[in-house]
């Protein structure tokens, strides 16, 4: 037997007087089994197990050695104490035993095979594991050698990532929990309190045995995997330091000695160890589960040597985001660097957006009258029109039009650009538009456009200016039956002439070519060349409806005429809308597909693709309100629940889908690249490899353009 030099009768908790079965165990053998053993070996049970010899006792077990006759293998049986047998509570816990740890298939973690029962003798049949336990190892030899320390440390770690990567918290690891089997590996045993986590939320019974319990396991709080490692930081203790922390025999006594034990203490005890163990201990044995590693993966990562990343796939998983997460930990940056990284990535950005506004072509375009000059100046000469209605909304915006480049490049082959101070009409446009009713567009966008909302609504006036204020085109749409009374006034064209920038007296009258776009009772046309540019020449037309000026226009010779729009793509061209539409369904298709089938398989990242699909969201919500035109009007509301309808929901969905269905992938292949972006969606933003990459893809984006 194992388990030999403890005094049995010492026991104060024995579980045959404690009336919850499930309750507190004694991490001493069971009192009242005594010393001989129940079965004699030799005994065959149920024609397989013959019982070679007893291996050890624990608070709820008897565990023999058998021989399974029918396999010819050594198996361990382990049977509820005599006192227990009885208990039906009891009985249904060791099947869970079985249930639970049956699940848990891992090296570090003790195979669990069957159920069984002779002569109402209840077992369980398990591995036989050839070697001792910790507890009786630490008795046997006191403080273990450090390296020996440090391999069981990573055994332990890796068969509680095996339990807990199922959402199994063990509830009772201890030394005496730890086998060390005859190669000298550690391994996991006794699942007779484990529990699934799901199914210890909202209960509060007090399992588990005192020595080995988590603050909030003593006191009936929430038990999580965090208690679990409140366990096995005693557990690293006592192996580093050869000595048991806490030696209270019942739940007051140990709760007192937490209460006496503080981390200056626990860091004044552990001060000798190397500091990368004593902090792992430390962090572990924290009060506050909050305070504890937020996984097991963070611990094996600390331990020295820790890669949990590298195990899991050396294992041959699909490593989990935590594991992602929690690899190359050790900072290849302090955040006191990652920090000014980060800052000075967006300094970048921001200052390239500055500099590319300000060397692009628009910027070598003079503009000497601010915005609300020009709309100023076109509110005068909408009001000169004498729309049908006076205006209730307006709106402006600058629209680039290449035609000048184009002209410029044939007819002043020797520098196009030369002219663009010059130029009497500039490139650049000031488009204005004003209504008597809110101009609100119907494009997906929501942002007002030339025709959008249709240059429809009698009163409506539409002009444009260049950024020098000169009169391009103005129309107005006229109402719709002339009224009775109007007299047929003539219209004097030459403010409008002098407002394009012209001297009237230099113009030429002549015959109309362009169609106008509003009916008219009588039309205008005069040739001319521009003041600074006299060998350019021009033509304006103009139109008037019952005796209002309802259209003028500049046509400079690069404008060119509409062409009526022939769709003169090939059929092949055609289709490609259907091939794209398909090529796009059946992608989404796929990716459904993948993605359940990841999340079937319990390989996806739910909680990091909801947040990519949050952030998308949010982006794409501000990026459209950002550039949308309706923003200042009064359906704020209406207009977020517009964009949020009809683009940002569609484009969050598609991310989530995408990240369910390829992230597994990648972090299967290449985990390593995902390291920061899993971090980054955990909301560890300060974290020095995010910050680190954050700077190198802004510096690679700035460098490509
Ligand atoms: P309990 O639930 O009573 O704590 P355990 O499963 O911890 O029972 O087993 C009690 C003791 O029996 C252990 O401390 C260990 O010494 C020994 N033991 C348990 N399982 C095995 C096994 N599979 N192979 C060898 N010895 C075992
Ligand atoms: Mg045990």
């Amino acid at each position: 037997m194992v388990q030999s030099d403890e005094t049995p009768g010492r026991d104060p908790e024995a579980p045959d007087r404690d009336p919850d079965p499930t309750a507190l165990r004694p991490d001493t053998p069971h009192p009242s089994s005594g010393r001989q053993s129940r079965f004699t070996p030799g005994t065959v049970l149920e024609e397989r197990y013959r019982i070679v010899a007893p291996l050890g006792k624990g608070g709820m077990g008897e565990v023999y050695r058998a021989e399974d006759l029918k396999l010819g293998q050594q198996v361990a049986l382990k049977f509820l104490p005599r006192t227990l047998e009885r208990s039906p509570g009891q009985l249904s816990r060791l099947y869970e035993e079985v249930r639970i740890g049956r699940q848990v298939s891992h090296p570090n973690v003790c195979r669990l095979y069957d159920i069984g029962e002779w002569e109402a003798n209840h077992f369980i049949a398990m591995e036989y594991i050839d070697g001792e336990d910790l507890a009786s190892l630490i008795r046997r030899i006191g403080r273990l050698p450090h390296d020996k320390a440090v391999d069981l440390s990573r055994d332990i770690c890796a068969g509680l990532a095996a339990a807990h990567g199922l959402d199994v918290i063990h509830r009772d690891l201890k030394p005496a929990n730890v086998m060390i089997d005859g190669r000298g590996n550690a391994r996991i045993t006794d699942f007779g309190l484990a529990a699934f986590a799901g199914d210890l939320e909202g209960t509060s019974d007090i399992a588990g045995t005192p020595a080995y319990m988590a603050p909030e396991q003593l006191t009936g709080g929430a038990v999580t995997k965090k208690t679990d490692l409140y366990a096995l930081g005693l557990i690293l203790y006592e192996m580093f330091t050869g000595k048991r922390l806490f030696d209270g025999s019942n739940v007051a006594e140990i709760a007192s000695q937490h209460s006496a034990t503080s981390s200056q203490s626990l860091s004044r005890d552990t001060g000798d160890l190397e500091s990368s163990i004593q902090r792992v201990i430390l962090r572990c044995l924290e009060e506050d589960p909050a305070q504890r590693p937020s996984s097991i993966h963070v611990v094996i990562a600390a331990l020295p040597g820790g890669d949990p990343l590298q195990a899991a796939l050396d294992a041959g998983e699909t490593p989990s985001p935590e594991v992602v997460a929690a690899a190359g930990e050790s900072g290849e940056l302090a955040p006191a660097v990652a920090w000014p990284l980060l800052i000075l990535a967006l300094l970048l950005l921001t200052s390239a957006a500055w500099f590319s506004a300000r060397d692009s072509l628009l910027h070598r375009i003079p503009m000497p009258l601010t915005d609300e000059q020009l709309e100023f100046r076109a509110l005068e000469i909408a009001e000169l029109m004498k729309p049908a209605a006076p205006p209730g909304d307006r709106h402006h915006f600058f629209s680039l039009s290449d035609d000048y480049f184009e002209w410029a490049r044939e007819n002043r082959a020797d520098d196009p650009w030369a002219d663009l101070d010059t130029v009497h009409t500039s490139p650049l446009k000031f488009r204005y538009r004003q209504s008597p009713r809110e101009l609100r567009p119907r494009d997906l966008s929501l942002s007002i456009g030339w025709n959008d909302p249709p240059f429809a609504t009698p009163g409506m006036v539409n002009m444009v200016l260049d950024p020098r204020g000169n009169l391009l085109y103005a129309a107005t749409v006229p109402l719709q039956k002339r009224a009775s009374e109007s007299a047929a006034r003539e219209v004097d064209w030459t403010r409008f002439i002098e407002l394009a920038g012209f001297d009237p007296t230099g113009l030429e009258e002549t015959s109309p070519e362009w169609a106008p776009p509003v009916s008219t009772t009588r039309r205008f046309a005069w040739n001319g060349t521009f003041p600074t540019q006299p060998d350019i020449t021009l033509r304006i037309e103009a139109a008037s409806w019952e005796g209002r000026p309802i259209w003028f226009e500049v046509f400079p010779p690069w404008q060119k005429p509409l062409a009526p729009h022939v769709d003169e793509r090939s059929i092949l061209a055609k289709s490609a809308d259907i091939i794209f539409v398909l090529l796009f369904a059946s992608t989404l298709l796929l990716a459904a597909f993948l993605a359940r089938r990841n999340v079937v398989r319990g390989r996806s990242d739910r909680k990091n693709a909801f947040r990519l699909a949050m952030v998308g969201l949010f982006v794409m919500t501000a990026a459209q309100i950002a550039d949308s035109d309706m923003i200042a009007s009064s359906l704020v509301v209406g207009t977020i629940v517009t964009i949020l309808l009809q683009q940002s929901i569609g484009f969050a969905a598609f991310l989530w889908l995408s990240y369910l269905a390829l992230e597994p992938y990648l972090r299967r292949r290449w985990p390593r690249t995902l390291i920061s972006s899993t971090r980054l969606l955990s909301g560890r933003l300060s974290d020095p490899r995010v910050g680190r990459d954050i700077f190198v893809g802004v510096l690679a984006g700035l460098l490509m353009q």
